[in-house]
């Protein structure tokens, strides 16, 4: 707001100044050109009104006589004229001189016998005083008009206007035009008086004649041919006829026109024409006010201003050069079809002003913008050297004296002290730099320059450190941003199977890398929860190594797959499953004979009574010891593949019933209640039907386990997201957030005093987990200790 503010501000004085300079003279001869340019550039019209000229030409002057002629003869053209019945007779000579008796007489009576006559008069000085010069008293009777026939030349000599009247001796003459138009009985189109009561005010105002183009535009008839009787006096009918002299060299009655291009002058008679034609058809030329220029500029500059933040560059250039030749032609426009002069030189000064202006403008932004972004990373410079004043730094000299004392001498110790020589040298040469750079304080463009390659370097250094530590890790680490396009990928990365320079969207990508699992999902998770999750021992693509894989997220501007191989580790796994295995199945065949046989000696009572005490022991403990071992070959088979899963459809309902009648009596002894939903929605589920109702057995066996009399366990299920998630709450002795995941572990058991009051081999939970994971899906636990506890096992739906 406050930028537009500015530039408003800006642009209005800039455009006040464009028009004050306007006022200057060397401005306004710019202007008067460009002024006949343009009426030039709108062209010659035909004249309308009637007028014509009976011109003292060449020829006349050939057959008649040199100028001046006698008065006779001036006599007998305007009778001749006369006989013709023409609306007025206006003459452009000055008959101020007396002459000879007779030809005065003579023409004082062809002037009395004229209707309507104009004769000149003009302003001349005598002696440093203007005076009238006035006809001889014997013409001007009483029905003699008189009108001022002053061309008014500009400063450039050019004769673009006319006054409409003259004051002199106190006495206002009209112009010679006006009086013409109105001694015809014809309209001039314009005010010019003003009627206030008694007298007329006479203001004279400026008119700019609308030439209607260059010499010889209106209809006129030599003189010679009018006194021979060449002319039929019916031509003058109803014209309005002007005498005047248009030969060369008769008097100084002659002047430039905008249009006098062939560099031919125009004579007064011929202006005095063009005058009349202006105000008889309303064309006198408008000039646009001063006011309007300033608003024209105005807008025309916050436009530069507007276009220039919008386009900066070429753009911006070719629509402030396509301005000039669309102001001349508005210009042009105004002038052929609305007689208005809109003088376009500001508008071409506001160009030259304002384009290299906003340039000078732009630069002083820049380097204040500049040096506050250097002044910022100056101070960050500074403190980066406060913190590692001289070098070598105490604590690198201790670097060194360790060094020489703890590692022995060979290839390994020089190797660190060479590296150390360098980091030293590099960075005393980077302090260096530094020191001088910021030791002066002359802070020119050079300087500036060199600031910035300074931080530029600085800022290389970084990103190159960053790059190769990077590069030096072991782990793969692929970077995709939120849109799903890898961004980076480090060296690791560039070593797997299937690795592409240009990789398809990151949660196929990881995919294809791996097992062809699906990514999108957690992708999806991590970006929106912002946490990060780990998959173990995923195999990769070839099958033969696993990773650990964790999608970390950035922000949420992207997610990191970084994927450690734990190949080594999974094998080791293996090796210590089967092994256990192998040792559980072996154990199977003995520890049955074992109990068989204890069965039989009991049976058979072939013991006392006190070996029976301990034979039951036995059969007890090896019935335990087979129930582990049946429950670690359970998840053993699952886990190695061994044991294939069967899916089918089924419905939810039935085995919820089968579990509440197994184990509704444990719970009943433990006095705890047991909450199905007593209709459970007919959902049906895709699983193997025997694993599950293991694994919901086994959730629903530790609910009752951990939880104390009194209490209520719930069992639900719930179908949405592409899920099915089955719940079993307890009202028991909770789990610590620490040991949440470790009891999907094998083996896993708490220590605390419920657990230690239970028996169990922490096997049920993973056998859960090895379900869930096998079906697509997993198991979490959300718990409170001393709550209770929620196991939700999901499964795809
Ligand atoms: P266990 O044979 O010990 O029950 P599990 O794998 O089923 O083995 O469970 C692992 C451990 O998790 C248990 O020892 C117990 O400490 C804890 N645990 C499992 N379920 C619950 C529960 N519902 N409430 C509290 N602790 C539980």
């Amino acid at each position: 707001m406050k930028l537009v503010f500015r530039a408003v501000a800006a642009s209005f004085f800039v455009a006040v100044a464009i028009v004050l300079l306007s006022w200057t003279t060397y401005f306004a001869q710019f202007n008067s050109t460009a002024y006949d340019f343009t009426l030039r550039l709108a062209g010659p019209v035909s004249p309308v009104s009637p007028t014509l000229i009976v011109a003292v030409d060449e020829s006349s002057l050939d057959r008649v006589g040199a100028w001046p002629w006698s008065r006779d003869k001036l006599a007998r053209l305007i009778e001749r004229i006369e006989t013709g019945h023409p609306r007025v007779i206006a003459v452009d000579v000055l008959l101020d001189e007396r002459k000879s008796e007779n030809e005065d007489n003579a023409l004082a009576r062809s002037i009395s016998g004229a209707s309507a006559i104009v004769l000149a008069t003009r302003i001349a000085s005598v002696n440093g005083v203007d005076r009238w010069r006035r006809p001889n008293e014997r013409f001007v009777q009483k029905h003699v008009r008189l009108g001022h026939v002053h061309a008014d030349p500009d400063f450039d000599g050019i004769s673009r206007r006319f006054l409409s009247a003259k004051i002199s001796e106190g006495r206002a003459v009209r112009a010679f035009a006006r009086e013409a138009l109105r001694a015809a009985g014809l309209p001039e189109n314009g005010a010019f008086e003003e009627n206030a009561g008694s007298a007329d005010i006479i203001r004279p105002q400026a008119v700019n004649i609308r030439f209607v183009g260059d010499n010889g535009s209106f209809r006129h008839v030599p003189a010679w041919k009018v006194l021979e009787g060449v002319v039929q006096p019916a031509e003058f009918k109803n014209q309005i006829v002007l005498v005047g002299s248009t030969a060369e060299g008769i008097d100084l009655d002659q002047w430039f026109t905008p249009f006098a291009v062939s560099g031919q002058k125009m004579s007064g008679i011929e202006i005095h024409a063009n005058a009349i034609e202006t105000l008889y058809t309303g064309r006198a030329i408008v000039e646009m006010p001063d006011l309007l220029v300033l608003l024209g500029l105005w807008g025309l500059v916050l436009l530069f201003w507007w276009v220039d933040r919008r386009f900066e560059g070429r753009r911006f250039y070719a629509t402030a050069l396509l301005s000039i030749p669309v102001s001349a032609a508005l210009s042009w426009l105004l002038m052929k079809y609305d007689n208005v002069w809109l003088p376009f030189p500001p508008f071409l000064a506001a160009i030259v002003v304002v384009l290299p202006g906003l340039e000078v403008a732009k630069l002083v932004r820049l380097n204040r913008d500049l040096d506050g972004k250097i002044q910022r990373l100056t101070v960050a410079a500074l403190y980066e050297r406060r913190r590692s004043g001289s070098h070598p730094s105490p604590a690198q000299l201790e670097t060194r004296r360790r060094i020489l004392a703890e590692i022995p001498a060979g290839p390994d110790r020089d190797g660190w002290l060479t590296a150390l020589d360098r980091y030293e040298r590099e960075s005393s040469a980077h302090d260096n730099n530094r020191q001088q750079l910021f030791g002066t304080h002359r802070h020119n463009s050079r300087w500036k320059l060199d600031a910035v390659d300074f931080f530029n370097e600085e800022l290389m250094q970084f990103l190159s450190f960053n790059n190769a530590i990077l590069a030096s890790i072991e782990d793969v680490i692929i970077v995709s941003n939120a849109a799903g396009l890898v961004v980076y990928q480090n060296p690791a990365a560039k070593r797997l199977e299937g690795y592409s320079p240009e990789p398809p969207f990151a949660p196929d990508y990881f995919a294809s890398l791996l097992d062809g699992r699906t990514f999108g999902p957690l992708f999806a998770r991590v970006l929106s929860q912002m946490e990060p999750l780990t998959r173990e021992f995923v195999p990769a693509r070839n099958g033969r190594s696993f990773y650990n894989v964790t999608l970390s997220p950035i922000a949420r501007a992207g997610v990191v797959l970084s994927m450690h191989d734990a190949t080594a580790q999974h094998e080791l796994n293996q090796a210590k499953s089967d092994m256990v295995s192998l040792v559980s199945h072996e154990l199977r065949t003995p520890l049955t004979s074992i109990r068989g046989y204890s069965d039989m000696l009991l049976k058979y009572n072939l013991v006392q009574e006190k070996g029976k005490e301990f034979l039951t022991t036995i059969i007890d403990e090896s019935g335990r010891l087979n129930q582990l071992i049946q429950s670690f070959l359970n998840i053993a088979y699952i886990e190695s593949g061994r044991q294939k899963i069967t899916k089918s459809k089924f419905e939810i309902a039935p085995v919820f019933k089968d579990m509440v009648s197994v184990l509704g009596p444990v719970a009943a002894e433990k006095q705890i209640a047991i909450d199905a939903p007593a209709d459970v929605d007919t959902t049906h589920v895709l699983a193997d039907r025997l694993l599950l109702y293991q694994a919901l057995t086994n959730l629903l066996t530790n609910a009752i386990k951990y939880s104390p009399p009194g209490t209520t366990v719930r069992i639900g299920v719930a179908n949405g997201d592409g899920r099915i998630r089955f719940q079993i709450s307890d009202q028991g002795c909770g789990i610590p957030v620490d040991e949440a995941s470790k009891i999907f572990e094998k083996f896993y058991r708490r220590a605390n005093k419920e657990t230690l009051q239970q028996s169990g081999f922490g096997l049920g939970l993973a056998f859960v987990k090895e379900v869930a994971i096998q079906h697509g899906g997993d198991v979490l636990v959300e718990s409170k200790v001393g709550e209770g506890s929620v196991f939700t096992l999901w499964i795809p739906n």
